[in-house]
């Protein structure tokens, strides 16, 4: 692009220095042949002078109409000028020689300059409509990226703003894309409004935009600012119908020269921001700094080794045990992944699942743990003298994909796994997005006949009411609840009101991470069924667990 540019550059230069030429040859031989009737000598040739002049005026108004082609804003000024220049010229010639036959130069030139100016005009429009996003009116991505590398050009320092409004694609869905359109004009006049003379904004992606802000400008504020625009309800009246819409947003900021130099790093840099700020939830924004860019190239590494450890096998499973906490009779076993890969030896679950959960990845994992784990258990599960629970942790993206009960429909039929032997794991995030679409879904599995518990329980705020309407078969106590056990009767009054809840809702509690006896000890007065921890169990091999039923 930059190359494209330097190359427009000279190529205007060198047709205003042809045309510079010619009107200088035009001007000495005019002066030297006064009688317009006579010759030029170029060696032995004899030419009309006549002749001559309107070859040379016809070579320079063809310049002049290639330089408004080439550049249509600088070109067809500087050609309109010369051309202006040309005409008045010749028209003074005529006046001081009383002679009429340069007319049609002068007329040659005037159409020359309307010509000109036309090819400007029609390339400015086409110019302007490339690089203009037509359903906001702001620059597009391409003139957006015009503006970035000319000031990037001239060494003239700023920030970009890589800015998304996450929920885009749910309005889209839920009302629309009329609806989206306009809900996306809004949004756009409102950032406009707050940008205004600070820099230029442009839409460069569906839901993404990009905005330049000066040098003297403070970056966090605008952004800051255009978020509280964004925070008031958008109204929309369609076919009689009003609509308010909530726009839930998250922007990353990166400066140049100090983060990037070009705009391809400097992009990266401010998606790098941008990613960090959704990673701390909804309506954030991160300034980029370089401890991001390495936490990015880590995770780029970690969702490598995870897709070849998809390809080439080096998952595995282990399965810890859960017992009643009265008689510690076992009630069966959550599954949970290990990845052994040849570079980096055995990596956790908690390392590699929060960046499988980025991209599609999880979904090929979880996919894995249910195919295996219901074809590892399934002659177990049949065989077995009482009713063991074999669990399986799903992701809040997985559970709330459409197909999802099709997959563990799938799986328990290839593999003959009894539903009522299968537990979905989920935790409250479940719930964030697409909530419609994962409680449809609860219920559809709740009809198999396949059991739902409720993970990490008491670290996030799972209403009550959506508890009730769920109807879930067991509720999982963080660990961290766990923990302070033994700190005093607060605690434990807490858990124990929990597990109160639990059973009034229908549901059986589990205890996760018990380490040591002594907790469990607290444990045996407190409101809860099951226990899982390494006080009991750590998570095992299949053999192990086998020989343990
Ligand atoms: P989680 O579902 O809460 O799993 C319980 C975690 O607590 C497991 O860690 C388990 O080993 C650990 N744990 C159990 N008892 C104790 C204890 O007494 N003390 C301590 N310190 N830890 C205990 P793990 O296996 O590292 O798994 C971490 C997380 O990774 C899981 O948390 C779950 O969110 C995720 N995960 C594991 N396997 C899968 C899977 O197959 N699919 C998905 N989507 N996520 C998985
Ligand atoms: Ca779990
Ligand atoms: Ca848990």
């Amino acid at each position: 692009m930059n190359k494209l540019k330097e190359h427009k550059t000279i190529l205007v230069g060198l047709l205003l220095c042809l045309s510079l030429i010619g009107e200088a040859l035009v001007i000495i031989l005019g002066s030297a042949h006064r009688d317009i009737s006579g010759t030029v000598n170029i060696g032995k040739v004899e030419i009309p002078f006549n002749s001559l002049q309107g070859t040379i005026q016809t070579f320079t108004l063809m310049c002049c109409i290639m330089m408004a082609c080439v550049d249509c804003y600088f070109g067809a000024a500087v050609s309109a000028i010369l051309v202006s220049l040309m005409a008045t010229m010749t028209s003074f010639k005529i006046i001081m020689s009383r002679n009429l036959a340069p007319v049609p130069g002068v007329l040659n030139g005037l159409l020359a300059l309307v010509v000109v100016l036309l090819i400007g005009y029609l390339l400015r429009r086409a110019k302007k409509k490339s690089i203009t996003d037509y359903a906001t009116g702001l620059l597009n991505s391409v003139g957006f990226h015009e503006v970035l590398n000319k000031r990037i050009r001239e060494k003239k320092s700023g920030s970009l703003v890589y800015y998304q409004i996450n929920n885009f694609r749910a309005i889209n869905d839920d009302y629309g894309h009329d609806i989206g359109d306009q809900v996306l004009r809004v949004a756009a006049s409102r950032m406009k409004k707050v940008v205004s003379e600070h820099g230029n904004i442009g839409r460069i992606g569906g839901s993404e935009f990009a905005i330049l802000l000066k040098n003297d400008v403070n970056a966090l504020e605008v952004v800051k600012n255009i978020f509280e625009e964004l925070n008031v309800k958008i109204q929309i009246q369609n076919d009689g119908i009003h609509l308010d819409c909530y726009i839930e947003s998250n922007a990353g900021i990166a400066h140049f020269p100090e983060d990037a130099k070009d705009s391809v790093n400097l992009f990266k840099c401010a998606d790098v921001a941008l990613m960090q700020s959704m990673d701390e939830g909804s309506n954030k924004i991160a300034v980029f700094d370089e401890k991001m860019s390495s936490k990015m190239h880590e995770e780029k590494k970690m969702e490598q080794m995870i897709k070849k450890a998809y390809d080439e096998n080096y998952f595995f499973l282990e399965y810890q045990p859960q017992f009643s906490v009265n008689d510690k009779k076992l009630r069966g076993f959550e599954s949970l992944i290990r990845m052994n890969s040849p570079e980096g030896g055995r990596i956790s679950p908690g390392q590699f699942i929060p960046v499988a959960e980025k991209s599609n990845l999880i979904f090929s994992i979880d996919e894995y743990v249910l195919n295996f784990v219901t074809k590892e258990f399934a002659s177990l599960v049949k065989n077995a003298s009482y009713e063991l629970t074999i669990s399986v942790n799903i992701s809040a993206n997985g559970i709330s994909r459409p197909e999802f009960v099709s997959i563990v429909k799938k799986c328990l039929d290839d593999n003959g796994f009894p539903p009522k032997n299968l537990e979905i794991e989920i935790t409250e995030y479940s719930f964030e997005d697409s909530q419609d679409q994962t409680v449809k879904n609860i219920k559809e599995l709740k009809n198999l006949g396949v059991k739902v518990a409720l993970d990490d329980f008491g670290t996030g705020y799972a209403s009550l009411a959506r508890l009730m309407n769920l109807s879930v078969d067991l509720l999982k106590v963080d660990k961290s609840l766990v923990d302070d056990i033994e700190k005093g009767k607060v605690n434990r009054d807490f858990i124990n009101s929990i597990g109160s809840m639990g059973h009034l809702l229908n549901c059986k509690v589990v205890l996760e991470g018990v380490e040591t006896v002594n907790q469990l000890e607290y444990i045996k007065d407190l409101n809860c069924d099951y226990v899982q921890g390494f006080v009991w169990g750590k998570p095992m091999s299949y053999e192990d667990a086998k020989s343990l039923i």
